[in-house]
This record gives C-alpha cells, sequence and structure tokens, in this order.
C-alpha cells in the first residue's frame, strides 16, 4: 500500500470564512489526510481565543470529512510551521493565495521554509472568484460597523463574530 499523503493547512482562522473552506475543499482532493493547524498567534490580537476558533474550525470541516471520506484533523500550534510540519509527518503546506497583497510574504515565507526544509512542499490554491476577497480581517471590520457578513462566513460564525462585537461595544 502506498504511503498516506498528509497536506498540511496551517492559519490563524480568527474566524473561519468560506474562503478558508473553500481553499479545504480543494486541499481535500490533492491528499489522503489534511490537517488544519490552527496557530495561537497571539500578535495578530485574535478576536476569538484560541479554543474557539479550534472549535468553530472542527465544527465548520466535520461534514466535509464525512462528505470526501478524507480524513480531517484540527491541530493547534505555537511553534516554527516547518517544525510543526515535520511533526505531524506533512508531505506538503497547502497555503491560499488571494490577490497580489499575499505573494510577497508567502513568496518570502515559501523562500524561507524551503531552506529548513526541502522535502516539504508549499502547495498554493486559489478560491473560488466569489470567495477570493474575503479576508477574516475585513469581515471582522464590516460586522464591527454592522454591515452585513452573511455571504462571507457559515452561519455559526456569523452569529458568533456579531455576539464578539455586540460584547466589546456593551464593554468597550
Ligand atoms: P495567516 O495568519 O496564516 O494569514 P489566515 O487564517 O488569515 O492565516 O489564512 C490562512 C491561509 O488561508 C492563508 O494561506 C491565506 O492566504 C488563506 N486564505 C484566507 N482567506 C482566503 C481566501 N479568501 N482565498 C484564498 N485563500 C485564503
Amino acid at each position: 500500500m502506498s504511503k498516506k499523503r498528509i497536506g498540511l493547512y496551517p492559519g490563524t482562522f480568527d474566524p473561519i470564512t468560506n474562503g478558508h473552506l473553500d481553499i479545504i475543499k480543494r486541499g481535500l482532493r490533492l491528499v489522503d489526510k489534511l490537517i488544519i493547524g490552527v496557530a495561537t498567534n497571539p500578535s495578530k490580537n485574535p478576536m476569538f481565543s484560541l479554543e474557539e476558533r479550534v472549535t468553530t474550525v472542527i465544527r465548520e470541516t466535520s461534514a466535509l470529512a464525512d462528505a470526501t471520506g478524507v480524513e480531517i484533523e484540527v491541530a493547534q500550534f505555537d511553534e516554527l510551521l516547518m517544525h510543526f510540519a515535520e511533526r505531524m509527518n506533512a508531505d506538503c503546506i497547502i497555503r491560499g493565495l488571494r490577490a497580489v497583497a499575499d505573494f510577497e510574504y508567502e513568496f518570502q515565507m515559501t523562500g524561507m521554509n524551503y531552506q529548513i526544509n526541502p522535502d516539504i512542499e508549499t502547495v498554493f490554491l486559489m478560491a473560488d472568484p466569489r470567495y477570493q476577497t474575503i479576508a477574516s480581517k475585513l469581515v471582522k471590520e464590516v460586522a464591527i460597523y454592522d454591515g452585513k457578513i452573511s455571504a462571507f462566513v457559515p452561519t455559526l460564525v456569523e452569529k458568533a463574530i456579531i455576539e464578539k462585537v455586540n460584547l466589546s461595544k456593551e464593554n468597550p
């Protein structure tokens, strides 16, 4: 039997959006097991705690694992991405590319990662045009100003963002 191909999709997922979910669906076509790595990333000052982000990713992706038969594991990490990938036996890192803005950062990070471990390939995927411009950061900003976010995130995520926004407005 050939070796299972393991992909690692890392991110902050603060919170998971329809853009992330589209990349996950595409990633599932390429691997036998997909690990979604949720980074602690305190420097990004997340709206959702690590635990909330992990629980949300598990909830929003469980149906995809059932539908595709591809195993999904959600794991948190707080270390160098390449060290985490090695520990998880990942064959490749999956990243999503939005527009030009993502390219410069991803280009540098991938170049450095290849020097740390040249055996782990990085694969870039583009979301469906409907989801390409979605970014967690912007979705949160739209919600803060009472804009409609239902096209960008799953229903329960929309509710959770609105709750957080209301809480922060009540306790500024
Ligand atoms: P990070 O802190 O690593 O940027 P994010 O949660 O913002 O974490 O994103 C994780 C990955 O998903 C990144 O590769 C990012 O480019 C990708 N991504 C996020 N939103 C989209 C989208 N709408 N289309 C394509 N890729 C996306």
